[in-house]
């Protein structure tokens, strides 16, 4: 089979590209506006385009014309961006993904889109978030943070009615904080905004700059391994009736923690790799200073994973090993001065 991956050379495409070169069974061609989390990366059977999927529709309508699968990675996923650039945050993870969506069904390909954890918005009464039976509940229209998840609802809503009208052959993932190595890029010590948490704790104790807590640091998120998630992409590829038309959330319910107790675990850890104390202090931030006016975070439910776990996937990889195997990675990447913050107009994978 030939799978395409748009969004290639983001976080969780530069993993699945190594899964995928690693078992060797699928040829594989990968499109991002930047290759350097794909360095060293390679094999036979793949190829890469650096290409913006806004910039490139004929290159973008031939690979998928070509594939047997489409995996679409391309968003933004930076909580400042859904602040700052409201409007580019909706054109690329809305307007651009339904443009590929609508590729797809032109070409009658199959696809597998990547959204987000974040379309259930705010915790709701549950306990868990199941993926056919949780509310969504999100945030007044002038917490434009909310955008971003919006967008990403309104996506899953229109490749569900394609779906139900026989158009379109289509897997919804909702990624529940993935993390790995080449999860983000560093920040310079005490910046605010940009990349996900781990990011920022981790510059944070290189560099012996602040761990910021913002709100205070008492939602929940869960965080799933890399790998694990690339076993769940496999259970996806593997069962292609049993997704047909379906949502799963991709995530680890064991792995729960409030931020507050995510920094604290990673001062621990930071010790125990480095055989020293950090020098790094934690602060407290008010979430609108961190990341601009219309920031609203909410606490967010473990998923409820049995959908894919009823395929045969469970994820393997408790908290604190995955933490420890993320940072160990930064560690010996040498990074130890975090440099100034990117392009923040590149394209990268779908939030993790
Ligand atoms: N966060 C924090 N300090 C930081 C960066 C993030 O306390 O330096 C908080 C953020 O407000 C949110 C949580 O960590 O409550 C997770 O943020 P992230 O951007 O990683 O992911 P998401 O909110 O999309 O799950």
């Amino acid at each position: 089979m030939k799978i395409l991956l748009l969004g290639a050379g983001g976080f969780v495409g530069s993993h699945l590209v190594e899964h995928l070169i690693a078992r060797g069974q699928h040829d594989v061609v990968g499109v991002d506006v930047a290759e350097d989390k794909l360095e060293g990366i390679a094999g036979p059977r793949f190829s890469f385009h650096v290409a913006d999927i806004r910039c490139n529709p004929e290159l973008i309508d031939r690979l998928i014309r070509d594939a047997d699968l489409v995996v679409d990675l391309v968003a933004y996923a930076n909580p400042s961006m859904y602040v700052s650039a409201p409007l580019e945050v909706f054109d690329l993870n809305f307007i651009q993904n339904l443009e590929i969506a609508r590729r797809c069904m032109a070409h009658r390909r199959r696809l597998i889109q990547y959204s987000s954890a974040e379309i259930y918005g705010k915790a709701g009464t549950g306990a868990v978030c199941h993926e056919d039976t949780t509310d969504s509940v999100l945030g007044a229209v002038g917490k434009h943070r909310w955008i971003y998840a919006t967008g990403k609802l309104l996506l899953e809503r229109v490749l569900h009615a394609h779906g139900a009208a026989g158009d379109l052959e289509y897997t919804i993932v909702r990624p529940f904080n993935f993390l790995g190595s080449r999860i983000d890029y560093l920040v310079p010590a005490g910046a605010m905004g940009g990349p996900r948490v781990f990011p920022h704790f981790i510059s944070a104790l290189l560099s012996g700059g602040p761990i910021r807590l913002v709100n205070g640091g008492h939602v929940h998120r869960t965080f799933l391994h890399i790998e694990d998630a690339n076993q769940a992409f496999q259970t996806l590829l593997d069962h292609p009736a049993e997704t047909r038309n379906q949502i799963f959330n991709i995530g680890n319910p064991d792995n729960n923690v409030t931020i507050r107790d995510l920094a604290a675990l990673m001062v621990q850890l930071y010790e125990e790799l480095t055989g020293e104390p950090p020098v790094s202090r934690v602060e407290h931030v008010e979430g609108e200073r961190f990341y601009g006016p219309g920031y609203e975070d909410g606490d967010r439910l473990p998923p409820d994973i049995s959908k894919l776990t009823r395929l045969g996937w469970r994820p393997r990889y408790d908290l604190v090993t995955t933490l420890r195997e993320t940072m160990q990675a930064y560690l010996e990447s040498g990074a130890k001065t975090a440099p100034a913050e990117p392009n923040m107009t590149a394209v990268h994978s779908a939030p993790a």
